[in-house]
């Protein structure tokens, strides 16, 4: 079993795949081709907003949000504790301080309470001036939009969402990318919507602000290639990735949404009273980048863990680590995010993708249950 099985996705889209790729080799335009603007078409009408751009990965996706606000040193930006290592990481790159703040255990998205608390602190403090909140919507789940946004104007902030494993998630008639003042994704192959290599983009309504990203991303590019007006990137999404992932957002809307969804639905029935599961709020939609269950500590964590593997079932532990306790981020003086500390000795991540069938979902669970019993 695989814990996402791209090669079986590969198999399914073959044909178009195939079909793509080599148009976009054989058309020479490797750099910025004609893919790429359709893409970013498609993404930006698929999410609901007026701009997307689409950059090198989404690591840099969220650097270039940064940099199109001027985000540097003295600066505080609020990021949840439980995530991946980049969505704190850029912060830093940028000169500026990350505020870690604790998530809610059932949702794992950043704790709205905590975060005012964090706001509060970091202003009694005197020292960095509160500009950003990155949210996470983290396993594919979008974050608590109408308590963050309350709270970013009241303290007026700016909302920074970074939905690499958002895409294709909503809540009511809004999709996931569309809900910070600027959104980014990432295309790593292992994301809900992923290409065959590094892939980014970064979403905004907003015209200034779309329109220095696309500087940004070019070398500071001004009004023509050899014009640079500031000190920028070179992220660009390469040709051949745009024609696979439009192949592959075709299929996403068509039914591997719908498909991910049946299967956390599955297994959500099957491990009822057995352990502890992700849940979605009402109104809510995951795209589930990964259905992770929570067990009662690290010691019956890792049983699990061993168990599964001796069944050729993978798993993963995402994450195993708190962003305040990496050695990168010694010195920071971090508050104390106890949730986000325990879940990362709790969670257990289960094979989860589109193409998991009926068999592969109970043989899973039967493995769980005889396991825990
Ligand atoms: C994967 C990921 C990123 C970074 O995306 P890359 O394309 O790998 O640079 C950022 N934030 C989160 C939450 C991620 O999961």
């Amino acid at each position: 079993m695989e814990f996402r099985d791209l090669k079986k996705q590969y198999r399914i889209l073959r044909e178009d795949m195939d079909r793509a790729v080599l148009s976009a080799t054989a058309s020479g335009a490797f750099i910025m081709g004609p893919q790429v603007r359709e893409l970013e078409g498609q993404l930006a009408e698929y999410v609901g907003v007026k701009h997307c751009l689409s950059c090198a990965n989404g690591t840099d996706a969220l650097t270039l949000a940064l940099k199109a606000w001027g985000i540097g040193p003295g600066d505080a930006v609020f990021v949840p504790d439980f995530t991946f290592f980049s969505s704190a990481e850029v912060v830093s790159l940028e000169g500026a301080t990350p505020i870690f703040v604790d998530v809610c255990e059932e949702i794992f998205n950043i704790d709205a309470e905590d975060l005012e608390r964090a706001i509060r602190q970091t202003l009694d403090g005197g020292r960095l001036t509160p500009k950003v909140i990155i949210t996470v919507d983290l396993f594919g789940l979008p974050a608590d939009y109408t308590r963050i946004r309350d709270i970013a104007d009241r303290y007026g902030l700016l909302i920074l969402e970074d939905g690499a494993q958002g895409f294709g998630g909503s809540f009511g008639e809004r999709r996931a990318c569309s809900f910070g003042d600027i959104a980014t994704t990432s295309f790593f192959p292992a994301k809900p919507l992923g290409c065959y290599g590094d892939g980014g983009a970064v979403f905004t309504d907003n015209d200034d602000w779309a329109a220095l990203i696309a500087s940004y991303r070019f070398h500071g590019k001004g009004s023509f290639k050899y014009d640079n007006v500031r000190i920028g990137m070179n992220s660009r999404l390469d040709t051949i990735q745009a024609a696979i992932l439009q192949v592959k957002l075709k299929a996403f809307r068509e039914y591997e949404l719908d498909a991910v969804n049946a299967a956390a639905e599955r297994y959500t029935s099957l491990l009822r009273d057995i352990v502890a599961m992700p849940v979605i709020p009402e109104g809510f939609r995951s795209s589930w980048a990964q259905y992770t269950i929570r067990l009662r500590d690290a010691v019956q964590r890792d049983a699990l863990q061993a168990s599964l593997k001796a069944e050729g079932i993978p798993s993963m532990v995402y994450y195993p680590k708190p962003m305040h306790l990496q050695t990168a981020f010694e010195g920071l003086n971090s508050r104390p995010c106890p949730c986000a500390e325990s879940l990362c000795a709790r969670v257990l991540s289960l094979p989860m993708h589109p193409y998991l069938t009926e068999t592969d979902i109970e043989t899973v669970c039967n493995a769980i249950i005889s396991t825990l019993k």
